[in-house]
């Protein structure tokens, strides 16, 4: 195991890490851009070196500064956390090259499942199905009109580069379309410096089902089951659960082997998410692999009771899996809410400022990861996840009791929250049946 390693992030997630480290045994050292200098996990970890102002391409994205405060701290490793760096195969590239430990998986599978294009070839020759759409990046207005013609309307454009939910447009007929395309190209040329799109056929009332895999370097590659990730707005993920509701077995089989066949086929090691879009009838298509710990990873680690996160470092540092597929049971139900600054009655608009009040909510099954407290200040440079609300009960309807009553106890202001619409979409009847699909919540909220 690593001795001493750096935490490339902020916020939940180096919190996170850093606890991971704790109970390893091994020292962290924490980066931190000027805007969060009074985060209070910075006492937590064994060292914290500022890198420089808020604005992330300054600091958390900033790959000279990161990599100098790796050397003068003599880390053996770096972990990525999710966003910023994260799935930056150039940066892990950088980290080889100065003879850094990655904790992450290889330059090589990053760069496959990162290409939209590339990812959908591999799931193909995996027999794995993709969703009908373009091998490559569309040329044009009028080329996009020529292949919806062919797979059929309704289509979604999606930034090659894209993520989280940005760059997408759903098109309803060949007027739309034409509009779409513009607003989608201008869209992603400004948020990733890459104007390419591409078309996929718009599955109507489907369901986002992942699969958690985590792999060693002797090969052996194990899946964690599923999350079910359904509960979106704007094609972002607010609530997400395990068990999936209403998956029968044998999808959940097939799922969750499509997910190790295609980890397999990259040649992927460590932790690892590969995400999947389930029609109407439960037929299921590839959609993308996320190369990184999620944010939703908990509800994993709760059913399964494997600390993703310490298997990320172990993993990195060489040493192999001791499970085997069938030590690995889902055991119970667990459910997150994603606690956002965010104001639901506003488009969701992010809300920063300080925090004065936060009482959070525990008891039996109840799980917060946050580093937020009472006087943190909200900065707007950085997203607007303060925490994240996990519960584990025996059974589903126990999980959406103890949610409902966690959240009602949950207090945050005076900043908007996702608290209350949380609140309301596990008290739907159409949750509790098990029975929503990526449009819900835009439906009826
Ligand atoms: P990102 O990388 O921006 O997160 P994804 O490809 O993971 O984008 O898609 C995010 C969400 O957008 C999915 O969970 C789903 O709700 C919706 N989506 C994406 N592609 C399709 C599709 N072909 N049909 C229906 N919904 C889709």
């Amino acid at each position: 195991m690593f001795s001493r390693i750096l935490i490339a992030n902020r916020g939940e997630i180096a919190l996170r890490i850093i606890r991971a480290c704790r109970e390893l045994g091994v020292q962290c050292v924490v980066v931190y851009s000027e805007a969060d200098r009074h985060a209070h996990y910075l006492s937590l970890a064994d060292e914290a070196i500022c890198i420089g102002p808020a604005d992330p391409a300054e600091s958390y994205l900033n790959i000279p500064r990161i990599i100098s405060a790796a050397e003068i701290s003599n880390v053996e490793a770096i972990h990525p956390g999710y966003g910023f760096l994260a799935e930056n195969a150039h940066f892990v590239e950088i980290c080889r090259d100065c003879k850094i430990n990655f904790i992450g998986p290889a330059p090589e599978s990053m760069h496959l499942l990162g290409d939209k294009v590339q990812a959908r070839k591999l799931a193909e020759k995996s027999k794995v199905a993709v969703v009908p759409g373009s091998d490559k990046a569309v040329a044009n207005e009028d080329e996009a009109a020529q292949l919806a013609e062919k797979i059929g309307y309704p289509v979604i454009i999606k930034a090659a580069a894209g993520g989280g939910g940005r760059g997408m447009r759903i098109a309803h007929n060949e007027m739309s379309l034409r509009v779409a395309f513009h607003s989608a190209e201008t869209e992603a040329s400004s948020a990733f410096k890459n104007a390419d799109l591409y078309l996929e056929k718009y599955l109507e009332q489907s369901r986002h089902v992942e699969v958690q895999v985590l792999a060693d370097h002797t090969g052996n590659t194990l899946h964690l089951w599923e999350r079910d990730c359904s509960l979106q707005r704007r094609h972002q993920k607010l609530v997400e659960e395990t068990p999936s509701p209403g998956l029968s077995t044998e999808v959940r089989q097939e799922l969750c082997k499509a997910a190790v066949r295609l980890a397999k086929a990259a040649g992927y090691i460590n932790a690892g998410t590969f995400e999947f879009l389930l029609d109407k009838n439960n037929k299921f298509y590839f959609s993308e692999a996320n190369t990184r710990i999620q944010v939703e990873h908990p509800i994993t680690e709760m059913v399964t009771g494997i600390d993703l996160v310490q298997w990320q470092l172990r993993i990195a540092a060489g040493e192999n899996l001791k499970l085997r597929q069938k030590d690995i049971r889902q055991q119970g139900s667990a459910i997150e809410c994603r606690i956002n600054a965010e104001d639901p009655a506003n488009d969701f608009a992010p809300c920063s400022g300080c925090i004065d009040r936060f009482i959070p909510p525990g008891g039996f099954g109840v799980r917060l990861d946050s580093h937020v407290y009472p006087g943190y200040r909200i900065s707007p440079h950085y997203d607007s996840l303060i925490g994240k609300l996990v519960v584990h009960k025996k059974t589903r309807a126990e999980a959406i009791a103890c949610m409902k009553r966690a959240l009602q106890e949950f207090e945050v202001g005076p900043v908007k929250t996702t608290i209350g619409l949380c609140r309301e979409i596990l008290t739907h009847r159409q949750f509790v049946k098990g029975k929503v699909d990526t449009g819900f919540i835009e439906r009826t909220w």
